[in-house]
């Protein structure tokens, strides 16, 4: 490996305290180091700003939903063909882009890792097998247990406590698959959607025929992940999406696990006012209240899940919300994974600045950024696709750097819409560089417990993005100067210097070995997969990774 001086940039590094301290950054056999010698090569980045890799806490971009989406929309990826070079494979871009174009996109962008955000278990291979063929970037994924039929039966039996058979069932769970973290996604909702298309609407409301709450599945896994010390907190996508008034289920939510650290998904999308059942006409923004709550709880964490005007794909394990979006109005709809221990749906959508829901969720996401107090708290993400691609991040920085830019798009959206929110109140607030390094890698490498990314300090990672200090951010984000990654230059002006598999991120806790007698006779009952099948041991698959030990506490 070469060994590189990255030579007088100004280094925004806010978990080592650098907020564009001019100095020199060196990389040696993948780490930053303390110092190269003469022969190292030299980057001039004089003028630049030099930052960490970026880390996407939550994106969707492997697995048997992402496919179908590919599947369902052809058009969007015709007019967008990435040819072969010598350096890449061919593929397709568009909102859902093929495996190979989403590792160079994302490296072009300037990230380095992300997080497949909600992984059916049992089509752990599938997930595998795409996230292998996505280069250029680290990756990890999130394990769905809000819905899972062996699960309910456990947490049945412990009444919604912890258990040792829930701990020990849950590290198994990861082993098998080769999952890094716990995923709930409206909990118990999803299978009252499979066995009658019905949903909760509480956290008190029965999962039909068996016998636990939304509240016991939350306190159960959330506690199991807490108490197994996984390196990422349980993260959770709340019940009641998208619905007016849903900000109350958030708020209970946040409660249910009160003490327990926890990562709220895409927030924007549950911190709406209005009354339920009284159509999204009625809807408002009730962002100040979730603020209010998380400034006083910092076991909490989300991301915005962001909207941006322009199309998007719907694309969830929430099958009950897809089918909503279909009811307005859709062209298309999957109902997807409905065999597995989860549900999906995914429907092409377009967000408009004229609709006055569109427009309100729009500035609900900038009121999450704008009003709260802690950047390491509020992370940024757009929930890619669903409220739009990882290429609209340059963008949505600009809208929280540029107050000015920002000030001109709301003055296109939905006037009736943005009177709800606080954006006309003169926000004046504008996200510095350390703040921009904060929820686009400090903040979220931190939150998945990922010791050696997101920062620049001796040991970390060499993944690092170099951009050109420019007025028009959006710019400057969209094209960073190079990006290198694993001690390795990938990306120079914009173009792939090199390709490379990335590392597969797995977490694991150990387990008694014993509960194979726990859950064979349930994987009997409920499984079409023989219970010694279910386990992914086929190296090709799980390599080259690294695993993240849980810290039990
Ligand atoms: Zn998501």
């Amino acid at each position: 490996m070469t060994a590189i001086r990255i030579s007088g940039g100004a280094v925004h590094d806010p978990a080592n305290d650098l907020d564009g301290e001019v100095r020199d950054v060196c990389l040696n056999d993948g780490k930053v180091v303390a110092d190269v010698g003469p022969d190292a090569r030299r980057i001039d980045a004089r003028g630049m700003v030099v930052m960490a890799g970026g880390v996407d806490i939550h994106a969707h971009i492997a697995g048997p939903k992402v496919n179908a989406a590919r599947k369902l929309s052809p058009e969007d990826r015709r007019g967008d063909p990435l040819d072969r070079t010598e350096v890449r494979r061919s593929g397709t871009g568009g909102l859902v882009p093929s495996t190979f174009a989403t590792g160079y996109r994302y490296s072009l962008l300037g990230y380095t890792t992300v997080v497949e955000a909600a992984a059916p278990p049992l089509a752990a291979r599938h997930v595998l097998a795409e996230l292998r063929d996505t280069p250029m970037i680290d990756k990890a994924f999130l394990i769905l247990m809000g819905n899972n039929q062996v699960l309910f039966e456990l947490i049945r039996r412990s009444g919604g406590a912890v258990s040792a058979e829930l701990c020990d069932a849950v590290a198994w769970w990861l082993d098998a698959t080769g999952g890094y973290g716990v995923k709930l996604v409206n909990p118990g909702g999803v299978e009252r959607y499979k066995q009658d298309n019905g949903n909760v609407h509480s956290l008190d409301d029965d999962v039909a025929g068996w016998g636990v709450t939304p509240r016991q599945v939350l306190e159960a896994i959330g506690g199991t992940v807490d108490d197994l010390g996984l390196p990422h907190p349980v993260h959770v996508h709340a019940n009641n999406l998208g619905v007016p008034g849903n900000a109350d289920t958030t708020l209970d939510t946040m409660r249910a696990l009160s003490g327990r650290q926890a990562h709220f998904a895409h927030l924007q999308f549950h911190a709406y006012g209005g009354r339920p059942g009284r159509g999204a006409g009625g809807i408002n923004s009730r962002a100040p209240d979730v603020l209010e709550y998380l400034a006083d709880h910092p076991e909490i964490t989300a991301d915005v899940g962001q909207v941006m005007f322009g199309p998007a794909v719907a694309m969830t394990a929430d099958a009950s919300v897809s089918a909503v979006l279909r009811d307005l109005g859709a062209d298309k709809w999957i109902n997807h994974d409905t065999e597995v221990e989860t549900g999906c749906g995914i429907v092409p959508y377009r967000y408009r600045a004229g609709n006055y829901v569109h427009a309100l969720q729009w500035g609900i996401g900038l009121e999450l950024f704008l009003l709260g107090r802690d950047p390491w708290q509020v992370m940024l993400s757009t929930d890619h696709p669903n409220g739009g691609s990882f290429l609209s991040y340059p963008k949505l920085i600009r809208l929280l750097m540029d107050r000015a830019f920002r000030e001109d798009q709301v003055g296109r959206a939905n006037q009736r819409a943005i009177r709800r929110t606080a954006l006309l109140d003169g926000l004046d607030r504008e996200y510095t560089l350390n703040e921009i390094a904060i929820i686009t890698r400090a903040a979220p490498a931190r939150r998945l417990g990922l010791r050696d990314k997101g920062h620049l300090g001796i040991g970390a990672d060499a993944d690092v993005t170099i951009y050109h200090d420019r007025a028009d951010r959006e710019e400057m984000f969209a094209t960073p100067r190079y990006v290198i990654k694993g001690g390795e230059v990938a990306v120079e002006e914009g173009e792939l210097r090199r390709s490379e598999d990335g590392l597969l991120l797995s977490s694991r806790a150990g387990f008694d070995p014993e509960v194979s007698r726990v859950l064979e006779p349930l994987f009997g009952e409920r499984y079409t997969v023989a219970f010694e099948h279910y386990p992914v041991r086929d190296p090709a698959l799980r390599e080259p990774a690294r695993i993240v030990e849980a810290v039990a506490r």
